[in-house]
């Protein structure tokens, strides 16, 4: 039994991988050196598949074809409803395949099964929307003076690298290509190396809906190696990253050291939930704790430090440590799971070596802080409380299922120490107080701000960070207008002595 009392894990749905290799130009390709690296299944520590890695010389021959693809194929030359009746076969392909992919979603990366089968659906949705987006980018027409007119067309931005992470392989891959795509770019994207699967999979799928070779190129690697080779390449006109504050540094140094290619970053947070006194309870504990443990924590808007005001701090410590308690750990496959593992060994031992700093620097451990079963990489539900705001469990994004758990006494005291981070993700804020909620929504630098819900997400609701988590949205048409580029036409109206 993992945890909690709960039955042995169930077995999975039979997983039969069936693509491995990098996809460039329309194929399903070797990696040139012939190298491969193996993905793990987190529950066991077991090999799920081995698969073509990519290094500089694949992502070179990646960015030719999608160079080509943009300078002389049809995909940037078709109409917006042209590309869209396209990517709408792929969503519908996505939609007939859903069951298979939200298995190797959850098998790589550890997530529950149930919730990657209604991700897959979603994910679908989102390629629809961006899909019908594409017919209705236009620019404007401008005055300037009496004797000229001038407009502005939004062209697409040319070659686009993705590099992705690996918690929500399927909503990190169709965020980046949905818009790029409708925008009419070409590009290369890097799944990462933990979670390479499904991205391959989609890749199929767009095939066989009909996108033309070269436009979309799978790229599996690593960072340093392929990630590295797509940053500083200088045919990529705009590199789009979701990932750490860290890897975020070292592609924009990148971007600025070879082409000056355009960045857009989705970096780390450590976002705040601010619960009032006049909060329900209940319902504030269980956004606290969806907050920290969804995807066992791995996911960069988790609320992983939670401020409750002095009137109910009691009882919401009390009534938190008992769900806490109750929530099940296990395998990602059994429907009563409500938390997997972790993803990997290293970000499984990432956690609890914060775990152990957070008790050295003084903070006292509420419930959990240890791992679960014999094997795989599961760890409990963890909060802390007694934590100041400086220290590291409440500064550093840790990327697990930890809470850091504080007392405020006044709306002014949360609102600074809500910002006491380097981040600016996201924040949620819990009451029935419309001054409240209106007063803290505006005070709070971070990009998305959610009141009496926590990971409220859309696919036309722009998500992205303030401060050290980033810039450039994903989502929304925001998202598709950072794949365009604005180009001003001007004219003489009529013989102008210009
Ligand atoms: P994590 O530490 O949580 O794995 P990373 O930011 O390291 O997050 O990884 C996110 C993505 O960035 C992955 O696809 C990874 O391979 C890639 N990556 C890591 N290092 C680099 C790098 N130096 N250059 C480009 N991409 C990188």
């Amino acid at each position: 039994s993992l945890s909690n009392g709960h039955a042995s894990p169930p077995n999975p749905p039979a997983i039969h991988v069936k693509f491995t290799q990098l996809f460039i130009n329309g194929h399903f390709l070797h990696s040139l050196s012939g190298k491969t690296f193996e993905t793990i299944d987190p529950r066991t520590g077991d090999i799920i598949a081995t698969v073509a890695e990519a290094t500089k010389e694949d992502v070179d021959a990646a960015v030719h074809a999608a160079r080509h693809a943009f300078d002389s194929g049809p995909w940037p030359r078709m109409s917006g409803s042209e590309r869209g009746r396209i990517l709408m076969k792929w969503a519908d392909l996505i939609d007939q395949n859903a069951e298979e992919v939200a298995a190797l979603d959850a098998m790589d990366a550890g997530k529950l099964f149930q919730w990657c089968k209604m991700e897959v659906p979603s994910v679908a949705n989102m390629l629809r929307y961006y899909a019908g987006a594409g017919d209705k980018i236009h620019g404007e027409v401008l005055k300037m003076s009496r004797e000229f007119h001038a407009y502005t067309l939004l062209e697409p931005i040319g070659v686009v690298g993705h590099i992705i992470p690996w918690n929500f392989p399927s909503t990190m891959f169709f965020s980046k290509v949905s818009p790029s795509l409708a925008a009419g770019c070409t590009m290369v994207i890097k799944p990462a190396e933990q979670t390479p699967l499904s991205a391959l999979f989609y890749a199929y799928l767009a095939k066989l809906a009909g996108i033309p070779d070269g436009v979309l190129n799978v790229v599996p690697g690593f960072g340093p190696t392929a990630g590295a080779a797509i940053t500083s390449h200088m045919d990529i006109d705009k590199v789009s990253f979701t990932g750490s504050t860290q890897v975020g540094r070292e592609v924009m140094q990148a971007a600025a050291k070879s082409n000056l290619k355009q960045v857009s970053l989705e970096l780390g947070g450590k976002s705040p939930l601010i619960i009032f006194d006049d909060a329900d309870v209940d319902k504030a504990v269980e956004l606290a704790l969806i907050g920290i443990l969804f995807n066992k924590g791995e996911i960069c808007a988790a609320s992983s430090r939670v401020f409750v005001q002095e009137g109910i701090y009691d009882e919401f410590e009390k009534k938190l440590v008992e769900k806490a308690k109750a929530w099940v750990v296990g395998d990602p496959f059994d429907p009563n799971a409500q938390q997997g593992p972790q993803v990997d060994k290293k970000q499984f031992e990432k956690i609890l070596r914060y775990i152990e700093h957070g008790k050295r620097e003084g903070a006292t451990l509420l419930t959990g802080g240890k791992t679960v079963g014999n094997r795989g990489y599961y760890i409990e539900p963890t909060v802390f409380i007694n934590v100041k705001e400086d220290m590291l469990i409440a500064q550093d994004e840790i990327f697990g299922p930890v809470m850091a758990l504080m007392k405020f006494k006044t709306m002014e005291d949360a609102i600074k120490s809500a910002n006491n981070t380097k981040y600016g993700l996201a924040a949620g804020i819990v009451t029935k107080n419309i001054d409240i909620a209106n007063t803290v929504s505006r005070s709070i630098r971070a990009g998305m701000i959610w009141i009496n819900c926590y990971f409220a997400f859309g696919h036309d609701v722009p998500f992205g960070g303030y401060k050290m988590s980033g810039f450039g949205k994903d989502c929304g048409l925001e998202a598709l207008h950072k794949y365009l580029q604005v180009k001003s036409v001007v004219t003489p109206i009529y013989n102008s002595p210009w």
